[in-house]
């Protein structure tokens, strides 16, 4: 099967500091991929490196075939890869409608649209007129995934899905990802619950200091390997 995606040898840094090392990662259409890590492992600035939000200092990102490594975000937007950023960044003014509207300037063609996204995220559909900034994060965070779907994406990129919500909206904002998997849907998350990371994912990649250390099915993967992995504790012990 060719990927989707295919991540190769990629290099980032932030001035002096390399955080991202000579990472590949190949996603396939229709698969969830979850990375995980601890804090600073270069998660954040991975997706960012992909969706085009971040300069790569080397290797390539080619998407559907075609090397989007130096393509503008906008661009890779309209190509079918859509970022739901770290901190969800709504338009706090714009009521949760509006947000999902903001992206119709580069929709690409495809079975999203506002009522479709209500239908995956019906916690959203008492809050259509409700302003962003009046929004719990759970909402918003729903609004921030409904918002990137609009584009109709051929790849989602979500960024610490349940960072700072509370246990029972994480399993609502999940609920409705379960939704969009079944559909088809090719994601790439970054997630630091690890359970929910292994429960959702057909693939999960562990990232330490920049580099994957470990990549497997959940069936693979024992908590503890994961574990170990996350924290580095194998390295350390040598
Ligand atoms: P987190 O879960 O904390 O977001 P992460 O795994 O997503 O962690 P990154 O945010 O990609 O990691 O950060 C990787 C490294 O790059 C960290 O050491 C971080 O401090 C550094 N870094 C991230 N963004 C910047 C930036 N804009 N300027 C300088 N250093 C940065």
């Amino acid at each position: 099967m060719t990927a989707l995606l295919s991540v190769e040898k990629l290099e980032a840094r932030h001035g002096l500091l390399h955080a991202v090392r000579d990472v590949s990662l190949e996603v396939a259409e229709g698969e969830t991929v979850a990375i995980v890590g601890a804090n600073g492992a270069g998660k954040t600035t991975l997706l960012r490196s992909i969706a085009g939000a971040h300069r790569p200092s080397g290797g390539r990102v080619v998407f559907a075939g075609e090397d989007v490594t130096r393509m503008p975000a906008h661009r890779r937007v309209k190509r079918g890869i859509a970022l739901v950023p770290e901190g969800r960044r709504l338009f706090p003014e714009l009521t949760v409608e509006e947000n999902l509207r903001v992206a119709a300037g580069v929709r690409r063609p495809g079975r999203w649209d506002v009522d479709a996204v209500l239908e995956v995220f019906p916690l959203l559909e008492p809050l259509r007129e409700k302003r962003a900034a009046s929004l719990s994060g759970g909402e918003q965070q729903a609004t921030a995934i409904g918002r990137a779907l609009m584009s109709n994406p051929r790849l989602l990129l979500l960024d610490e899905v349940s960072l700072g919500l509370a246990p029972v909206v994480v399993d609502a904002v999940y609920r409705s990802l379960a939704t969009l998997l079944e559909s088809g849907a090719t994601v790439l998350l970054v997630e630091q619950d690890l359970s929910r990371a292994l429960g959702v994912a057909d693939r999960v990649v562990c990232m330490l200091e920049g580099r994957f250390v470990l990549v497997g099915t959940p069936a693979e993967l024992t908590r503890e390997q994961v574990m170990e992995a996350y924290f580095g504790l194998r390295r350390s012990a040598a």
